[in-house]
């Protein structure tokens, strides 16, 4: 990659009037131009102009082991030289998927019986409906369809995971969402409590509109719940105390499974292997990504327990296929840097490693909560959030024309740090290899970002 202005300038260019960008305004973008980056560092990305930044946000809260990891480019370089390219129809099999499934199953929260692969968050999820409904249908039971998510949450983008997706944004003039995809209240406290409502009452609130709902849309209808432990791209909204426990008695009750969304929370980043574990989740089907990889490659997993597989199978044979797979699925260097990438977590004790730094980091955000302009401080593990609002009642926001978030995810930008901005929500989610020092100089740079807000 040369450096000259005129060959930055001629890329930008290429980016501009070639490139139809995901999730950005691209009016905005044909006067604004790309931000190119060129190369990793450990927690930071460096630019093509050589400025660094570090990477609050993990990029999309996938790069768990920050951007050079020398083992995951070994793992996939090996890979690709010994097999660049294999499918997994039709009986085939690669060595490292079937290395990575057996070791998904031992890691999984709860038993879980196989795993399916596949490329996206989105694509986990699709396929994981997409066996809800195979599944009702092998046991007889067709009108078991309906998928219950809720308000912010976050699933992905194809059609189906773009309708579980609770943010008008991902379903306006796209016509979603599908039909028989509900969604149910946001469970977060600050913002949705009645006034003096505790964590626990406004978790029974919710549980008990969640019982009235599967009772008036018929048990009958509805097939499965689905749920992030922590909301994301929603807020990074930590559930209320109790909330999980509750709502699964409701399911339970029901019998309606439960999908837990591990996208972003699988692999420790709530300070857990998985964030059912640090809420009490006992999932039917489990969906990850991300951090699978530490986002060095496009991979997904679904993971479905006995119960689903059972049918999956019986189902199949009488059908003579399960029809459903991606080119994809398994890819053989996916797996290997997966792989890789759990194996290094392990080594590094990287579980450990987040419940050490978490106080730390959850002491920070406590002490931006105290700013004026921050409403409310919140997160988990190595996850968290500084939600703008003018004071701490939950019950007042900016003008959205003031675009305070974006503001503030702008001015960190300029002082040398990415965070994103979604709404008036400043989200965090730092690589899990970083160090004291390096979360201290995070802090830091958002402290002067904050300062020139303010
Ligand atoms: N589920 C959750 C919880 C996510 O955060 C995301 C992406 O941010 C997805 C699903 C979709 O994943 P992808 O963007 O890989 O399709």
């Amino acid at each position: 990659m040369t450096t000259t202005s005129d060959s930055i300038q001629a890329l930008r260019q290429l980016d501009t009037q070639s490139h139809l960008h995901a999730y950005t305004n691209a009016q905005a973008h044909a006067e604004q131009g790309p931000l190119v980056v060129v190369r990793g560092h450990g927690v930071e990305v460096e630019d093509d102009q050589g400025r660094r930044y570090i990477e609050g946000m993990s990029g999309l809260w996938c790069a768990s082991l920050g951007f050079s990891h020398p083992r995951l480019a070994e793992a996939g370089a090996q890979a690709l030289r010994t097999l660049p390219y294999y499918h997994t129809f039709n009986h085939r099999s690669n060595p490292a998927v079937a290395q990575l499934a057996a070791k998904l199953l031992a890691l999984a929260p709860v038993p879980m019986a196989r795993v399916f692969f596949a490329n996206s968050g989105s694509e986990a999820n699709d396929s994981a409906v997409k066996m809800v409904w195979y599944h009702f249908n092998a046991l007889g039971q067709p009108g078991k369809k309906k998928i219950i998510a809720r308000q912010r949450g976050y699933h992905g983008v194809t059609v189906a995971s773009a309708s579980l997706t609770g943010l008008p944004g991902n379903h306006a003039d796209f016509d979603l969402p599908l039909p028989r995809m509900l969604h149910v209240d946001c469970p977060h406290h600050w913002r949705n409590a009645l006034p003096g409502e505790s964590e626990e009452a406004f978790a029974t609130r919710l549980a008990d509109a969640l019982d009235a709902r599967i009772q008036a849309e018929g048990p009958d209808t509805v097939a499965a719940f689905i749920a992030e432990p922590v909301m994301g791209a929603g807020g990074v909204i930590v559930p209320p105390a109790t909330y999980f426990e509750k709502i699964q008695a409701v399911l339970k009750k029901h019998d309606v499974l439960l999908i837990a969304d591990e996208v972003i929370c699988g692999f420790g980043r709530t300070g857990a292997m998985w964030g059912s574990q640090t809420f009490g989740l006992k999932p039917d089907i489990l969906t990850c990504a991300k951090a699978l990889s530490s986002g060095y490659v496009p991979i997904s997993a679904v993971m479905v327990n006995e119960r689903i597989h059972a049918s999956l199978m019986a189902n199949s044979g009488r059908l003579g296929t399960f029809g459903h797979g991606y080119t994809y699925s398994g890819h053989p260097v996916a797996c290997a840097v997966a792989l890789e990438t759990l194996q290094v977590y392990e080594d590094d004790h990287i579980l450990d490693r987040v419940q050490a730094l978490s106080p730390r980091f959850l002491a920070a955000l406590r002490h931006f909560g105290e700013r004026a302009v921050v409403g409310e401080a919140r997160g988990v593990g190595l996850i968290g959030a500084l939600e703008l609002a003018p004071d701490k009642s939950g019950k007042t926001a900016f003008p959205p024309a003031a675009k305070a978030g974006p503001r503030l995810a702008q001015l960190a930008l300029e002082e040398g740090l990415v965070v994103r901005a979604m709404g008036d929500t400043i989200a965090l989610c730092p690589p899990l290899i970083i160090t004291e020092a390096e979360l201290d100089e995070l802090f830091a740079r958002l402290g002067r970002a904050f300062d020139r807000f303010e």
